[in-house]
């Protein structure tokens, strides 16, 4: 079994498109494994919403899935993070809705755990450092956890009742190895770790690997229709930095 891991889309149609165009080629895969913050954001909320439920699809909710639907107040988000809540939550039909509303905060398959933020605080906390990894593993019923929310790749490996953090390196085959491991595939839609490529991460179960790939996608199609939406001029910069 091939899972296609996929976090933090924010309703970037184009870039979904190229990561599920790229996952294709490079050996195919029978599940999406999404981690949440399929919308908010990016223009196209519902389209990307459509999109990865045509494929067998597990998902966890994020904070911005959540505000979308009213499940969470946005006025914790920054002003654009805001503007752009309340805009998607317009473009959603009753379905896209529902969908939202039905996601679990946790979800496990096989050996992993999949969640948007952290285990200990589902979509809210950011899970970057020693103290919010322990916390996870602290609680972590599987092997392997699964996180998106900073749209930051790393993976993040239990050693000796200690963590360590480490570079998810690019196109590099990880061997999974008994070592209990958290990890980050990166944001498809709005990358922030200075490179605008959407990343995505495929885990083959057969072969117990993972890999991160990189892939083009386009950023001016994407700024355009944001530009048309109104959608805040930050949101639309930061793009094409990968921030
Ligand atoms: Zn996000």
């Amino acid at each position: 079994m091939r899972a296609l891991i996929l976090s933090d889309i924010h309703a970037n149609l184009e870039a979904l498109e190229a990561v599920v165009a790229d996952a294709q080629t490079c050996g195919g895969f029978d599940v999406i494994w999404c981690l949440g913050d399929t919308v908010g954001y990016g223009p196209d909320p519902g389209p990307c919403i459509d999109r990865i439920r045509e494929f067998d699809l597990v998902a966890v909710a994020g904070n911005h899935d959540h505000a979308a639907i009213g499940l969470i107040d946005a006025s914790d988000f920054n002003e654009s993070a805001k503007i752009a809540a309340n805009w998607t939550a317009n473009q959603l039909d009753h379905e896209q809705k529902e969908f939202l509303a039905s996601l679990p905060l946790v979800a496990v398959q096989d050996t992993f755990t999949l969640v948007h933020g952290s285990l200990r605080a589902p979509i809210e906390e950011y899970l970057l450092d020693r103290n919010s990894a322990m916390g996870t593993l602290a609680i972590l019923e599987t092997q392997y956890c699964l996180v998106g929310h900073s749209h930051i790749p790393f993976r993040c490996l239990e050693i000796d009742g200690d963590v360590d953090f480490y570079d998810f390196t690019e196109d590099e085959l990880i061997e999974m190895t008994n070592n209990r491991q958290i990890v980050n595939p990166g944001g498809v839609g709005q990358p922030r770790d200075r490179n605008p490529r959407s990343s995505y991460a495929i885990y083959d179960s057969t072969e117990n690997n993972l890999v991160r790939h990189r892939v083009d996608y386009d950023i001016l199609k994407t700024q355009r229709k944001m530009v048309a939406a109104d959608l805040p001029s930050r949101l639309i910069e930061r793009l094409g930095h990968g921030l």
